[in-house]
């Protein structure tokens, strides 16, 4: 069982007629970039809600690192060690990159808010530390140089990054990504997916939501296709690239 990082078991998701998750059934390897496709609606926000805690499901079951996590609040599941990149919207607008980041690693203290209040000197060091992680995040995913530029004034590219470097400031071993380079230009896309093989080299997984189908193809090593909230295909992009059920489900949508 822990040869997988993830494993998803049948979990459902129905609000009230619809069956927005049905069943559906996967897991993750470690160290690979596994992909979730399918056409508007299908259910792969709501598979991403079910795995992160922020849904709780009618069926199935998570296991995640040999653990069962099902039923998991999110704050847990961050702590259990999966990231998740929230959109631009959550982003603290008037707040500097450093500051934003900074506060997405608050669940990393280990002294209580009052030693910290107190300025205990165990609570002073702990905040330095963190601000050291804080300023590492940043240089790796190569934002250093906005680091005390608002948020609001970074192109939307570079917010998109920010929110990814905050998912990455709780160390997770498996990274979620919900149509990360969505709004991106052509020279974004790129930086992203050359920041997407730099996670990779740290040894975390990636999940990912998208909807550009060439970035998928090339990106994932395998994936699952999602139609009206069934699973209806899973393997490497070739396999799925070639499968009829997959191609009736896109034309379906056009
Ligand atoms: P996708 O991300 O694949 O585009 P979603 O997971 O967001 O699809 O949605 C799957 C289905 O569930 C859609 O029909 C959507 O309208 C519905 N849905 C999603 N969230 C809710 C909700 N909170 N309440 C009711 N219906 C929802
Ligand atoms: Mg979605």
């Amino acid at each position: 069982m822990s040869e997988k990082i993830l494993q998803v078991e049948g979990v459902t998701k129905r609000f009230g007629g619809l069956v927005a998750v049905d069943n559906v059934t996967f897991d993750v390897n470690p160290s690979e970039i596994f992909g979730i496709i399918g056409p508007n609606g299908a259910g792969k926000s709501t598979t991403l809600a079910l795995i992160s805690g922020f849904l709780s499901g009618d069926a199935g079951k998570v296991f995640f690192d040999g653990r069962d996590v099902t039923g998991f609040k999110p704050h847990q599941i961050a702590q259990a060690g999966i990231g998740r990149q929230f959109q631009v919207s959550r982003l603290f607008m008037e707040l500097s990159c450093i500051e934003n980041v900074f506060s997405g690693l608050h669940m990393g203290y280990k002294t209580s808010i009052l030693q910290r209040f107190l300025h205990v000197p165990a609570a002073n060091k702990e905040t330095q530390e963190l601000r050291r992680k804080a300023e590492d995040i940043l240089e790796f995913m190569g934002l250093s140089h906005l680091r005390d530029e608002p948020a609001k004034n970074l192109p939307h590219g570079y917010q998109r990054i920010l929110s990814m470097c905050i998912a990455l400031a709780t160390d997770p071993k498996l990274l979620m990504l919900d149509e990360p380079i969505t709004g991106m230009n052509e020279t974004e896309i790129e930086g992203v997916l050359e920041l997407f093989k730099q996670i990779l080299d740290r040894g975390v997984t990636i999940m990912i939501i998208e909807h550009n189908m060439d970035v998928m193809m090339s990106l994932c090593d395998r994936m699952i296709v999602l139609d009206f909230g069934k699973k209806i295909a899973e393997g490497t992009p070739k396999v799925i690239q070639s499968n009829d059920q997959v191609i009736e489900a896109y034309l379906g949508t056009e």
